[in-house]
């Protein structure tokens, strides 16, 4: 008779990042290609991007269907608005806050000759929110257009709902659907640890240590800011909602090690849906506001603007007094919302950043060297930031329970 040992799939997929890293010393120090790695990576990231257009389209419209209530689904979405703003902008003073405090560029030295930047600018309201309303739902969905997707599935399950009898065998169809799409992300999930080790050796291989010592300061900072917004908005909210954090941070493992080695926070989003409803979040909140968190609402994102925006002006002699200071906290905003969730996509968002307060955008090509090990940290915040906000808003509807979300566990 065979022991059954497993190990846990979270546990195999650090086994993975371990393993990754210690490729990639081997990769940097033998001069292996990194192209023997990347298909692996690529192949767990296109997985898991299979199955985040159909998961949010059939888990929204049935999770839409089942609140049925338009003022429920009105003020579901007022709060969850409300917490993405609120922390972002938390997000942004702290990484302001420990840029001025720690001083990441003073004393380095610029003379970088940087090819051209593509410069982003910021969409204007008007249009990004008539951007939302698609005039062809089925053009959203084959683009992936988020907001689009997230619209009418909203708007179509609600109908399902008021449909009476009529609708019923369309809500069965996408409630079935959307338990055959979390069975999908397990099966894919299985694959993880692999595609985990080819990310982050490919990773290290590729910016190995010797290119961050430059900029360890700011690392180091990016780092520190997420630490502590992680203790300073998420953990209190966390306890505020009745859950331990450490079963928190235990039942999101899988999500965040994939966001911490793909950098994509698109790529974490259905695992981190079931990771939330795991934990007691429920169907209809977590459906709603996991894939809209990961379009709109990008705290790890907004603490590098605050940090990479004093960094950069310091690299150039930018001065940077309050009201510059504020533009950025309200650029950052808009540009943390206007990023998506795949890898670098922060990168070319703090353009707009540093167009608004005058700072080369050079500095876009200093960063952008060690951009991947930020990546890693923000798009951990990133996915973690939209967990919280499930927990917290489902708490706010009185809809928050653990034991349903354990009893779900024991099916895995
Ligand atoms: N890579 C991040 C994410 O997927 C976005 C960013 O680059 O800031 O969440």
């Amino acid at each position: 008779m065979s022991t059954k040992k497993h190990m846990s799939l979270p546990a195999q997929m650090g086994a993975g990042m371990l393993l990754g890293i210690l490729a990639g010393a081997a990769i940097q120090f033998y001069a292996i290609p990194t192209s023997y790695f990347q298909p692996f990576g690529q192949l767990f990231i296109n997985l898991v991007r299979m199955v985040v257009v159909p998961l949010v389209i059939v888990s929204l419209i049935s999770g839409a269907a089942s609140v049925g209530d338009v003022g429920r689904l009105g003020r579901m979405a007022g709060k969850t608005l409300i917490y993405y703003f609120l922390t972002t902008a938390v997000a942004i003073i702290i990484g302001l806050l420990l840029g001025n405090l720690f001083q990441p560029g003073a004393g380095l030295n610029l003379a970088q000759d940087v090819a051209s930047v593509k410069v982003s600018t910021p969409p204007s309201m008007v249009k990004v929110l008539m951007d939302i309303v698609p005039v062809n739902p089925v053009e959203s969905l084959s683009k992936g257009n988020m907001l689009q997707i997230i619209f009418f599935a909203v708007m179509l399950g609600f109908s399902l709902s008021l449909c009476g009898e009529k609708g019923q065998p369309a809500i069965a169809f996408f409630d079935s659907m959307t338990e055959a799409m979390l069975h999908l992300t397990r099966l894919v999930m299985y694959y993880a640890p692999i595609g985990v080790f080819a990310l982050m050796a490919v990773a290290v291989g590729r910016h190995g240590l010797g290119v961050l010592l430059p900029l360890i300061k700011l690392v180091g900072i990016m780092y520190l800011g997420c630490i502590i917004h992680v203790l300073l908005v998420y953990i209190p909210i966390v306890r505020w909602a009745g859950l331990r954090p450490a079963h928190f941070f235990r039942v999101l493992s899988a999500p965040l090690l994939i966001a911490f080695s793909s950098c994509s926070s698109a790529a974490a989003l259905s695992s981190n849906m079931e990771g939330v409803q795991r934990l007691g979040a429920s169907r209809s909140v977590s459906s709603f506001s996991i894939p809209l968190g990961n379009t709109i609402n990008m705290d790890g994102t907004a603490i590098y603007m605050g940090v990479v925006a004093i960094f950069a002006a310091e690299l150039y002699g930018v001065p940077m007094p309050f009201d510059k200071q504020l533009s950025v906290l309200l650029m950052g905003i808009l540009a943390s919302v206007g990023s998506m969730g795949v890898p670098g996509a922060g990168l070319l968002m703090v353009t707009m950043v540093f167009t608004q307060v005058g700072i080369p955008l050079e500095a876009v090509g200093i960063v952008a060297g060690i951009d991947r090990v930020l990546d890693m940290a923000r798009t951990t915040i990133n996915v973690l930031g939209d967990a919280t906000g499930a927990i917290c808003v489902s708490k706010l509807e009185n809809d928050l329970d653990p034991e349903r979300g354990a009893r779900m566990e024991s099916t895995l």
